[in-house]
């Protein structure tokens, strides 16, 4: 889908006798970007999707045949992949799994677990025994500090993710011995929306000297690193995007140096595989000024796409004009002006973009929020003050699927 064709979607159903409110998803685009992505990686290195960034049917079947599998942190996540895909391999991963859960993962058959206490790889082990199995399973070792680059934001201080790397003896003690597990390596997801290729390479430096440390202090050998995910998406500045490019090529040269017996490294990627391929529009209900403040009021808002309140920032968009307007009052408008657009919600934390400077917003017009495949419907409390949800579309070969 072109500019062009989210248009022709948006014009489509602008005017009709709903204001508009929907998600539009580009799965063509989706496609190709991660047919790029994958195809730079050196070899070793596999890409797995982290559902959690969005876990819409038609995004696991497209990805599913282009990715080495995908990272599911909950039984119904689980549920969702197996629901698309038989076959996919799954890892298993997330801070607090249940041994519901667990017994889930093993029926579906997934790779890897991703242990992230000592207490659950003795619950894994208990499920795989039970099942007649073993599990593989990565120690996910939350780093003690200090760090290099100061970009670790879910390690080296407190979080509830992963062991802590004081403790860690006692994780491969238990994983080395317990009777239902395989200790297979480690599992570090450190950081979040980093968009310096340059600190990725750092931190994976980093996780290098970390690892065989590991192996050196307890007498061990790891199969599988996994790396996480944390690739960022650059939502202040369109064009200054994470180089994916850069970064593997950095990556090749790195990989050279890791020994022959990590037979895989593994990354787990959300935010950059999908975020740019999901558009959400929006219908312009009103504008305002309070206290000099200019408000552009939308219908939606952050029940749908929470992204810029959860992360605080004001997120990109651009006016799409619709010059049909059937009512009979006057049609209100703000130029050259810098807007704040805020939803439908009746709390002032329901603002999605702030200073954001246009040309010209009149009420009807659609505003269209671009990267918003990521974490956006996903992360979002819909039923909060009760209006309807967004409409979901997805688009391939310019038409429309399921
Ligand atoms: C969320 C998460 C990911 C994906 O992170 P992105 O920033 O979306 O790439 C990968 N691994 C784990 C363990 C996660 O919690």
């Amino acid at each position: 889908m072109t500019d062009d064709g989210l248009t022709k979607i948006i014009t489509d159903r602008a005017g009709r006798d709903e204001p508009l409110c929907l998600y539009a998803y580009d799965l063509d685009a989706l496609t190709g970007h991660v047919e790029r992505m994958t195809a730079q990686l050196p070899s070793r290195c596999r890409m797995f999707y982290a559902m959690k960034a969005n876990s819409a049917a038609p995004i696991l079947r497209a990805l599913a045949p282009l990715v080495a599998g995908f990272e599911a942190a909950s039984g119904g996540e689980l549920a969702k992949a197996r629901a698309v895909d038989a076959d996919t391999p799954l890892l298993f991963g997330g801070p607090a799994k249940t041994d519901q859960e667990i017994a889930e993962a093993l029926r579906h058959r997934v790779t890897r677990f991703h242990a992230e206490s000592v207490l659950e790889l003795h619950r894994i082990s208990q499920a795989a025994a039970e099942a007649g199995t073993t599990a593989d399973v990565l120690l996910r070792v939350n780093l003690s500090g200090p760090f290099p680059s100061a970009t670790l934001a879910m390690a080296g201080r407190p979080t509830q993710f992963g062991i802590d790397e004081g403790i860690l003896a006692d994780a491969v003690g238990a994983a080395t011995t317990l009777p239902g597990l395989r200790f297979t390596g480690f599992h570090l997801h450190s950081l979040s929306n980093n968009l310096s290729p340059e600190a990725h390479l750092d931190m994976l430096r980093l996780y290098r000297e970390k690892v065989l440390g590991w192996e050196h202090a307890f007498g061990i050998r790891s199969e599988v690193l996994n790396v996480g995910g944390g690739i960022g998406v650059n939502y202040a500045d369109l064009e200054g995007q994470f180089v994916w490019a850069r970064f593997t090529r950095g990556l090749a040269r790195l990989v050279e140096d890791f020994p022959a017996h990590w037979r895989e490294i593994d990354f787990e990627c959300g935010r950059f595989l999908v975020a740019a391929c999901g558009s959400y529009a929006v219908e312009v209900l009103d504008v305002k000024r309070n206290h000099g403040v200019p408000y552009v009021l939308v219908r939606g808002g952050n029940h749908h796409f929470r992204l810029p309140s959860s992360w605080q920032h004001s997120h990109p968009f651009t006016v799409l004009p619709v010059d049909e307007w059937r009512s009979t009052a006057p049609r209100p408008e703000l130029r050259d002006e810098s807007v704040t657009v805020v939803g439908e919600l009746c709390t002032p934390k329901d603002v999605l973009a702030r200073d954001a400077q246009v040309s010209r917003v009149r009420v009807g017009d659609v505003l269209v929020f671009s990267h918003a495949g990521a974490y956006g419907w996903e992360i979002s409390h819909h039923d909060f003050l009760s209006h309807p949800h967004p409409h979901h579309v997805f688009v391939t070969d310019g038409g429309e699927c399921r």
